[in-house]
């Protein structure tokens, strides 16, 4: 039986913290699967193909690691995946409220499925999608926090109309 994770979340687009997590849980896990959800709430710049493609792109080097997206209840996507474990980041006392309260919620929606917490390299503990793309669309230089490709989506997004 494989032992599975998901990694869920919006990943608009993925950094290089996603990244620090995922290597992590790659180490831990036979399969990691990172899911794309698709939020309603949330103001995107990329659309689900393109972070489905950007992350699968900048994963390649993982063996172990999918990428996928979800519509439904993570619990109930957990479930259809086999997996029993949902991996989450938590950068800073500020990402541990929002966390809690959701893994409690989906450990009462499906008791048998575990949340369990990774934390990044502390350089990367500061960096949030948000960021990155303020700084990618006033011109800044990203390179240090996003995989090469992403930064190079980035830059075809915020590209200036000639
Ligand atoms: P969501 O909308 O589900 O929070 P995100 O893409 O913002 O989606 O984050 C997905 C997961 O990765 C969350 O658990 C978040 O806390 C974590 N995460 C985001 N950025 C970082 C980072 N720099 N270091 C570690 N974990 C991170």
């Amino acid at each position: 039986m494989p032992n599975t994770a998901i990694y869920p979340g919006s990943f608009d687009p993925l950094t290089n913290g996603h990244l620090d997590v995922l290597e992590r849980a790659a180490a831990l896990f036979s399969k990691v699967i990172l899911a794309v959800a698709h939020h309603t709430d949330k103001d995107s710049l990329f659309t689900i193909p393109e972070r489905v493609l950007i992350a699968r792109e900048s994963v390649r080097h993982l063996s172990n690691v999918e990428v996928d997206d979800f519509q439904t209840l993570l619990v109930d996507y957990a479930r259809q995946k086999g997996a029993r474990v949902i991996v989450r980041g938590l950068r800073a006392v500020s990402d541990f409220e929002l966390e809690f309260q959701m893994a409690l919620m989906n450990r009462t929606l499906a008791p048998q499925v575990e949340t369990i917490f990774l934390m990044p390299k502390d350089s990367y503990s500061y960096l949030s999608s948000r960021i990155i793309k303020r700084i990618a669309f006033l011109g800044g230089d990203i390179s240090s926090f996003v995989p090469a490709y992403v930064e190079k989506n980035l830059k075809k997004k915020y590209a200036k109309p000639a």
